[in-house]
């Protein structure tokens, strides 16, 4: 089973598409069972089509951060 962390540290991998089908399909399957992944992917996923429309194409570290923080936060309560 995927981790929780795992996840998170490749989040942008997996919405980017950088991700082989075996490993899509575990994220999936972890999504599908963990509201906090999946609130946090949702999240991620805003962010980059945010960003997708600027010319920079890269995710500030510091929104990044922002996320993971706010995850780790969710995962406590
Ligand atoms: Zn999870």
């Amino acid at each position: 089973m995927l981790s929780c962390k795992k996840l998170i540290e490749n989040g942008s991998e997996y919405l980017e598409g950088d991700l082989s089908r075996w490993e899509r399909f575990k994220y999936k399957f972890h999504l599908f069972m963990c509201k906090s992944c999946s609130r946090y992917i949702l999240q991620l996923k805003q962010v980059i089509s945010m960003i997708s429309l600027s010319p920079k194409k890269k995710i500030p570290q510091d929104m990044e951060d922002m996320l993971t923080k706010e995850f780790e936060e969710s995962m406590k309560k």
